[in-house]
């Protein structure tokens, strides 16, 4: 096998689109990502090699991505109406993470604050509408942003189960007919200037846990107020932009709100599986690559005159390498499919508690085996595989980032003891 198609998915509920999507999102990363993303650490600050990029994924002078989940009728693709949404954007979350697993970020990013409005049984009509034209109509690469961290942890803000919000400090008062928001985000996906669009979940009452008093609106980066502050230099992860956001009495008209009371609250709860499943599919991307690199290492390095990977050693890490993506790869889409409203095996709703302690495990645990092959990876490469030119080295600085974002792991653990030990106070 060298054909890493072959890792094992579930076939039977791959959506048909994927064979399609997928071969032009590779032709897309092979001509215009893999070539040049080792100048892309460089490029931290400026994009200006990342950028180009993107406009061909995401813009319509490209493929056109950044419409996808939108209705056909306003200029999408209906994607949000799928019943395999989940299972498609784990596909993507691959491809594009095969590539690059920041760009794969900041492109699917794109779409989290847009689930809240375009994805069944959700869709905000009137919302939809009145941002359709900005995704839909622009040649070049339009991003959005969930602006959820703040300050003080974001780890608690996702922990909306025991928190119930009161630890956000990111207020919406409502004035007649607009919400006037104040408050500090940090390290939104797409800040740092990039984002055209903001979802804010913030607390219309400071220091409520009741559940209706949490909202999540849609804030334009232009509004009067808004302030965001220059790119964070990370370790990784150079297509993706992080800052900090100030909201100084930004006004936004109240029907901004995704839903209202009670209903932003499950729709919150229903977008952390979303980032989870696609954070799934961005390891899977890179371990693919992963894949690609060692096995060509592997075959025409040599030992005692023979191929690395007839030394049994060697043979049994990098056998050991294969199987792990081989799982990592099965749980990433039996995680799409708990998202997924298409033969939902597993019966619960996508914002139970269930759903999220679930997704957080697994989330957790290919986050773990990610981290742990890229070491083992290097191990076998030896200084090839710290040397630039091999790829390996860029891809273990990023999926390290993807292990601690989102509540980090000690919420993944938290959670799965709350669910499997009926634990009351974590
Ligand atoms: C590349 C990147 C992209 C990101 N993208 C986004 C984005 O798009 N939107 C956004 O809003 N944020 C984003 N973040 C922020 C990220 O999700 C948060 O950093 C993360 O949720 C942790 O929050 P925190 O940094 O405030 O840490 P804290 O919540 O302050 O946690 C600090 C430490 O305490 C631990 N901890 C937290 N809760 C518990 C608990 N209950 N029990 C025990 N230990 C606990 C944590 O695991 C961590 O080790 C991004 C971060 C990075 C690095």
């Amino acid at each position: 096998m060298k054909n890493f198609d072959e890792f094992s998915k579930p076939e039977e509920y791959i959506s048909p689109m994927d064979k399609h999507i997928r071969s032009v999102i590779r032709n897309w990363a092979d001509k215009e990502v893999m070539p040049y993303r080792r100048k892309y650490d460089e490029d931290w600050k400026d994009h200006h090699i990342i950028e180009p990029a993107f406009d061909k994924l995401m813009g319509n002078s490209g493929i056109g991505l950044q419409k996808a989940l939108f209705p056909p009728e306003l200029g999408g693709w209906g994607i949000g109406q799928s019943d395999s949404a989940f299972t498609i954007s784990c596909a993507l979350a691959e491809e594009v993470g095969r590539a690059d697993t920041a760009m794969a970020v900041a492109f699917m990013v794109t779409y989290w604050p847009l689930t809240t409005i375009l994805v069944e049984p959700h869709v905000n009509w009137r919302l939809a509408k009145e941002f359709a034209p900005m995704f839909c109509n622009a040649e070049k690469a339009v991003f959005a942003a969930n602006a959820m961290t703040e300050p003080q942890g974001g780890a608690d803000i996702e922990n909306l189960e025991l928190t119930g919000g009161k630890t956000i400090r990111t207020v919406a008062r409502l004035e007649g007919d607009e919400w006037v928001i104040n408050g500090h985000k940090l390290w939104p996906t797409n800040s740092g200037g990039v984002a055209k669009l903001f979802v804010v979940p913030c607390t219309t009452k400071p220091g409520s846990t009741d559940l209706k008093d949490f909202a999540m609106i849609f804030v334009p980066a232009e509004t009067k107020g808004v302030t965001q502050g220059g790119p964070y230099e990370k370790a990784g992860m150079a297509a993706d932009k992080n800052s900090d956001i100030w909201f100084e009495d930004v006004r936004v008209p109240s029907w901004y709100r995704a839903h209202g009371p009670s209903m932003d609250a499950q729709i919150f709860r229903e977008i952390i599986p979303w980032g989870l499943a696609a954070s799934m599919g961005f390891m899977c991307g890179a371990m693919l690559n992963l894949y690609e690199i060692l096995y060509d290492f592997v075959s025409t390095k040599t030992y005692k005159n023979k191929p690395l990977k007839e030394d049994d050693h060697i043979a049994s890490i990098i056998g050991r390498i294969a199987g792990d993506i081989d799982i990592c790869r099965i749980l990433s889409y039996e995680a799409a499919k708990m998202g997924d409203r298409r033969n939902k095996p597993y019966g619960y709703p996508i914002y139970s508690d269930e759903v999220a302690c679930k997704m957080r495990n697994l989330k957790d645990f290919v986050s773990d085996r990610a981290v742990d092959i890229f070491g083992k990876a290097m191990d076998v490469l030896g200084p090839y595989g710290a040397d630039r030119e091999y790829d390996i080295e860029k891809h273990w600085r990023d999926i390290k980032i993807i292990q601690l974002w989102m509540g980090g792991k000690q919420l993944c653990q938290m959670e799965a003891a709350r669910y499997f030990f009926n634990c009351k106070t974590l």
